[in-house]
Formats: structure tokens, sequence, C-alpha cells
């Protein structure tokens, strides 16, 4: 199986250009003893290290490329209020009160999002312009205007779009009703790790980056990081590595599945067409069951989210799909001029749900955000700076669950391009319906 670490492309450039400088790094010489250190400098590493941080503890992160190098710096940036399952699913698996407990304080993630921009005054397009869910057939507008009720009655800024109206906040047609959450936004992902990382910096936090952990054990009652030449140790270990994780710790890498998720960007669109696509600004999906994300950014380009090839070492994007679906969705486009595509890895799990452990005193993992992690990794690392300062789980959002790998993991590409499969004809079949009854 293709290791996502093996990847050579980085971040887009569009991500790259739109962010901050990097932040001051140094170099691990020698031998050092913290009494934390992070491996993995995304979201969830870099929102461990600045909590740790701004609480007055000595905190190292170590990171095998650059700051935000992994699916951080990758994403569609959608700032989203909800994990994968909805909020009935979280109270089945988690039970009343945990469940209460996640579902509001997933509820309130793009405030946290947002309260770290604003108080590290951190650039990263940031816009609380809210999210656009369009439905994509009948099955997806019940749901839509379930969730919806369920929010409403919760006093959340949540409503129906229908007709001529969603028509014009979509600047499209093709869908006759959508659900707007303004709880949500978006922003430049790469950026806000930067930023992240800057702000984790400022309070005291050592970034090493091309620094990756090699090896880790235990040895007189401290954890020992092998990074080659030098050697880190520390009394507490976070590994934060996600969909990257590779063998630092029997069975972690087994327990998610990673899955390519791509990004494809247009040249900067002319003034007249770009202010007829959703002209306030929301980020829209559908209720397909794959990939359907489509945003502008603020220089006039058309970010769109797609399905491609989910496994294997870089696989060329499919412009053609991408580009059919965008002309469908926008026919004032006329002909499109896509400029870049990317893609990076998202750490799925069979339940959907993410996973925070303690693997063995002193040493902790959270991952598993299916494809939902920028505010839920963000949390992430609060709660495992939470852990690392001594409380039990039941001052985090997310309970400490046991390791369990995936025995059946390495069928999961034989699997899952399967269902990838039937989803798409599901998919297709629902958006022809969809558009002869328009
Ligand atoms: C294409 C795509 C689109 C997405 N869109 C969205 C979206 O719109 N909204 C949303 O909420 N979420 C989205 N996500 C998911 C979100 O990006 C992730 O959940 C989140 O970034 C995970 O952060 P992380 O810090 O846990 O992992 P990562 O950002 O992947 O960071 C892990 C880091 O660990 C490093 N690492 C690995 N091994 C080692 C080692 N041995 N030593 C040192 N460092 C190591 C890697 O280099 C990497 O930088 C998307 C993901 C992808 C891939």
């Amino acid at each position: 199986m293709h290791e996502p670490l093996s990847d050579q492309a980085g971040p887009p450039d569009v991500y790259v250009r739109g962010a901050p400088p990097p932040p001051p790094t140094r170099r691990l010489e020698g031998q050092r003893h913290v009494p934390v250190a992070v491996i993995g400098a995304g979201f969830t590493g870099l929102s461990t290290a600045l909590h740790l941080a701004e609480a007055g503890i000595d905190v190292a992160v170590l990171e095998a490329k650059e700051i935000g190098w992994g699916a951080s710096g990758r994403a569609f940036g959608q700032v989203v209020p909800y994990l994968k399952p909805g909020h009935e699913a979280i109270m089945r698996h988690y039970g009343p009160e945990r469940g209460q407990r996640i579902v509001d304080a997933v509820a309130a993630g793009p405030d946290l999002v947002s309260e770290l921009i604003g108080r590290h005054g951190i650039e990263c397009w940031a816009m609380r312009s809210g999210l656009i869910f369009a439905a994509h057939s009948q099955g997806g507008r019940r749901d839509l205007e379930h969730r919806t009720r369920y929010w409403q009655q919760r006093n959340a800024p949540v409503e129906m779009l229908e007709g001529a109206r969603c028509a014009a906040t979509i600047g499209s047609s093709l869908y006759p009703v959508a659900s707007l959450d303004r709880r949500g936004g978006n922003i430049n992902p790469f950026a806000y790790a930067r930023g992240l990382a800057h702000a984790a910096a400022g309070a005291g936090a050592t970034l090493y980056e091309r620094t990756p952990a090699r090896g880790l054990a235990r040895r007189d009652g401290r954890w020992t990081i092998d990074a080659g030449d030098a050697c880190l140790t520390a009394d507490n270990v976070v590994i934060a590595t996600n969909a990257y994780t590779g063998d630092l710790w029997p069975g972690l890498r087994e327990s998610v599945i990673p899955m390519r998720g791509h990004g494809f960007v247009t040249e900067p669109l002319s003034d007249n067409v770009r202010h007829t696509i959703l002209p306030e600004r929301q980020s829209l999906t559908d209720t397909r069951l794959l990939y359907s994300g489509v945003r502008m950014l603020p220089d006039g380009r058309l970010h769109g989210s797609a399905h491609g090839p989910s496994f294997g070492a870089e696989p060329r994007a499919d412009w053609h799909r991408v580009d059919a679906r965008i002309r469908r969705l926008f026919p004032q486009l006329g002909t499109v001029k896509w400029q870049q595509a990317w893609s990076g890895w998202v750490a799925m799990t069979t339940d959907h749900f993410p996973r925070l452990h303690e693997l063995a005193p002193g040493l902790y993992a959270g991952l598993g955000y299916n494809g939902r992690g920028i505010a839920a990794a963000t949390m992430m690392g609060r709660d495992l700076a939470t852990l690392v300062r001594g409380a039990r789980d039941d001052a985090t959002v997310f309970p400490l669950t046991p390791l369990r790998p995936l025995r059946w993991r390495r069928m999961a590409p034989t699997l899952i391009r399967g269902l990838v499969q039937v989803y798409r004809v599901r998919d297709m079949v629902d958006e022809y319906r969809l558009r002869r009854a328009a």
C-alpha cells in the first residue's frame, strides 16, 4: 500500500501564496528533553502545542516535512459545525450525556476556530458567510429538512432556501432546494495552519520542520524519539499524524483507512462571471455520496473538490469529471480554464467517528476526522492538551477509546474502489432525475 508520507507534492500554490510567511523553526541537534513532544504539525498537533504553550508548558513539535504539509494544508477549507454522522447517530453511538456534549462542542467548533483566528490575528481568508447544502434528490431534501428543523429548534441560524432564493444564493438553477447553515465558514487551511504555528511559537513552543520521528521507545521512565541524527526525550508524547501515520506505534496506522481527496482550482474568472457564482461567498456542497464542494476564492478563482483515484502514488487528476459537473452547475462559466489540481489524505474510520487514545502512560493520539477535521482537529488538539495536563477524559469532548487495528485494512482499497463505483452510479442516477425534474 502506498504510504501517504511518501507523496512528493506539497500543499497547492494557491494556498501557499495566500498564506503568511513560514513560522520560526529550529533544527533539532544532539539531545533535548521537553515535558511534551508533539509529532505532526497539522491542525491536531499545532492546536495541541498552542493550548499547551499558552498554559506555560514547554512543548516541541516535530514535523517530517513542513508546517501544514499534510491534509491540513490541502483541505477544501470548509469549517463545519458537524461530524460526518448526524446528531442522531452521535447520540446513539455515545449515549445521551457524552453524545450531547459532542453534538454541542462540534456545533461550536467554528466558534473555536474563529476565536483562535481573531485572537492571534491569523490571516487566512476567514469568511463566516455560512455553508450551503443543496439537495440532489428527494431523499437529500428530506434529510436537509430534518436537520434544519433540529437546529432551528435549538435556535441555530440554519434555514431552508427554495426556488428563486435558492437559485440566487447559489448562482445556479440546478438545485430546487438547499439548506443554509450560517454557523460555518471558509478559510485558507494552509494559512490557518501557519497561523496556528506562529501563535504556538509566540507562546513558547519550539517547532522542528523536516524532522521525521523515526522511532519511539520508553526508556528510563521517559519517551525517547529517534529523529535521525538527533534525539528528543519527553515525559509525554502526542502523536498527531492522522492519515499520514507510519509505524511509530503498533496498530495506530492500521486503525484508520487513508483515502485521497482531490482539489481543483481555475484561473481567476472574469469580473462579470465571478459575481454570479455564490455571490455571498458561502461554499456549496450537496447531499450526494461523493465529494461535491465548490467555492469562490478571494481572488476570483473557482475551487472544487471531487472524487478521483482514492489510493496509490499521486495519481493524475481527473479534470474531465469535475469540469463536466461544474459546467452543468454554472453554465454561465463557458469554457473553464483549470489551473491546478492537488490531493491529500483523509483518515477514515469504520464508524466515521474520530478517535482519542491513551496508547501507553504519557502517550496520546487523536485522529480519524473522516474529512471533517478543520474544527474537529482543532478541538482534538485542545482535548489532547487537556489530557497531557493530567485531566481525565470526563474533561474532554471526545472519550478515550481503546486502539482497534482493522484486520482487513489491506483489503480496504479493493472494497472502497468498488463502493465508490456504486456511489458514483447512484449519484449519477439521482442527478439525472434532478435535471429531468428541473
Ligand atoms: C482534500 C481534502 C479536503 C478536505 N476538506 C476538508 C474541509 O473542507 N473541511 C474540514 O473540516 N476538513 C477537511 N479535510 C480534513 C482535514 O483536512 C483533516 O481532518 C485535518 O487537516 C487533519 O489534521 P491533522 O493535523 O490531524 O493531520 P495532518 O494535517 O494530515 O497532519 C499530519 C502531519 O503529520 C506529519 N507526520 C507524519 N508522520 C510523521 C513523523 N513520523 N514525524 C513527524 N511528522 C510526521 C505529516 O507530515 C503531516 O504534516 C480535508 C482533507 C483533505 C485531504
